[in-house]
């Protein structure tokens, strides 16, 4: 299948990918042009570019996106990416998946994204929160949490989320906790969220391997990213008696046929990019060859296009579960599906970190927190459950689970469209 009638490349970018999903599913619903063409176009894509004051003293101009894609269900909700190559097209991408995501779990958001383009192992930490400080105040004001609500993605972390949270209440004159969610648990945060989106994950693979009549216990488990999704995904594998045959980060993976001990590893290297390839009893592999390893379950929890039409067939995993945004390519997964992989799509998998945001901004505005069970219990709950609607989806429309995903977020937002109307 071509994405959105052109001759797709090895990797079409993110923004085309979404538009082309969100094409399939309106297709199924029968979508009206018009609204189709409000689905398909952000609500509003801020650029700031900013100065920043080095530790050398040297003066450094950064680029930031804040993109609210659509605010009909409620305030936008989506995390912010600290990444050299991130720009406006993936962070519109990012948008727009996280409207559909927040649909199909059922809570009461649209979808946003944001944005620095930063290494940011270059930076000291000093500089760190000087750059989200400034990056913050530049994007505060569509920032609230009656309106846009940021969180932790890939490069920034609970700390991040502290200093945004203090900068927008420095603004205010007073403690705005359900700004941002993803805080350190002493300043609103939840507890649970921190291991929220690799336990949704992982919830997800169990899910997959009940509807294929396996058993996740004693599957083999390949993970891409050992960041907060990887690592925590990881971990829990093992804990619900998986072998983790294999981990990675930017810098390569390390592989054992006999399942690696994922507890010290994320305990030693997970903070430490490139950590993980001190550990001495295993075998060094490439993000490649972890991709195309002979495994159960495989897990990408990094970046987007990693499995693409050129590598696709080289996969050998029965389940794919995306913990990243956008990791498989509509072509790669034309070809898995007609191999009959079952792909759990980003989505419904990682929905978990939102779910639990979700949680955390409703205890910031009651100011009344939950214990952890409770937390753990309600989100497992609703990736049940919507776990559940997909397949009941994909059997009645007779397509695959992203598609069935797509067809319930899309007609959700879609719906609250129409109803609400179109002003003025
Ligand atoms: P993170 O920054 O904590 O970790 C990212 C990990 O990926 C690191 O180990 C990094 O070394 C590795 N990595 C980076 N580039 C890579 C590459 N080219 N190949 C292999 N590994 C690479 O980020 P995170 O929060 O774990 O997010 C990972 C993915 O999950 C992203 O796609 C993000 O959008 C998605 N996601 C995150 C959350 C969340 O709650 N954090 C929620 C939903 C989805």
């Amino acid at each position: 299948m071509a994405v959105a009638g052109t001759q797709e490349s090895k990797k079409p970018g993110p923004l085309k990918m979404a538009r082309h999903q969100l094409a399939v599913a309106a297709k199924h619903l029968d979508l009206d042009e018009g609204l189709h063409n409000v689905l398909a176009t952000p609500k509003c894509q801020i650029i700031v570019n900013f100065p920043v004051v080095m530790d050398d003293g040297s003066v450094e101009v950064f680029e930031g996106y804040r993109v609210l894609h659509n605010l009909s269900r409620g305030p936008t909700k989506g995390g912010v990416r600290y990444h050299p190559d991130v720009d406006l097209d993936e962070t519109t991408a990012l948008a727009m998946w996280m409207t559909w995501k927040c649909a199909l779990v059922d809570i009461p958001y649209g979808g946003a994204k944001g944005a620095v383009r930063v290494d940011r192992k270059r930076l000291s930490k000093r500089e760190l929160e000087k750059m989200t400080r400034r990056f913050t105040s530049e994007i505060s004001f569509v920032l609230g949490p009656n309106t846009d609500i940021p969180a932790p993605d890939m490069g920034t972390d609970a700390q991040v989320m502290a200093w945004m949270m203090d900068t927008y209440s420095m603004h205010k004159g007073y403690t705005v906790t359900g700004v941002v969610t993803g805080k350190p648990v002493p300043l609103g945060g939840s507890l649970g969220r921190l291991e929220a989106t690799g336990r949704g994950v992982i919830v997800a693979a169990g899910e997959a391997c009940k509807f294929l009549n396996r058993d996740l216990s004693g599957s083999r488990v390949a993970v891409q990213g050992f960041g907060n999704v990887g690592s925590v995904a990881a971990r829990l594998a093992e804990e619900n008696g998986c072998t983790v045959v294999a981990v990675s980060d930017a810098q390569g993976g390390i592989y054992s046929e006999s399942g690696l001990p994922v507890r010290t590893l994320t305990e030693r290297y997970s903070h430490r990019e490139g950590g993980m390839r001190e550990f001495k009893d295993c075998d060094q592999i490439t993000n490649e060859e972890l991709l195309a390893l002979d495994c159960d379950i495989l897990i990408p929890a990094a970046v987007s296009e990693v499995i693409h039409q050129e590598n696709a067939k080289d996969i050998k995993a029965k389940i794919i579960v995306e913990g990243a945004n956008g990791p498989t390519t509509p072509l790669a997964e034309d070809e898995l599906s007609d191999r009959g992989v079952m792909i759990v799509p980003d989505v419904l998998a990682n929905a978990g970190g939102v779910v639990v945001s979700y949680f955390e901004w409703v205890q910031d505005l009651q100011a009344f927190f939950w214990e952890e069970d409770e937390v753990t219990h309600r989100l497992e709950k609703i990736m049940r459950h919507s776990f559940g609607s997909v397949l009941a989806t994909m059997e009645q429309q007779k397509t695959n689970m992203r598609t069935a995903a797509y067809i319930i977020g899309v007609k959700r937002v879609a719906d609250a469209t129409v109803t609400r109307g179109i002003y003025p």
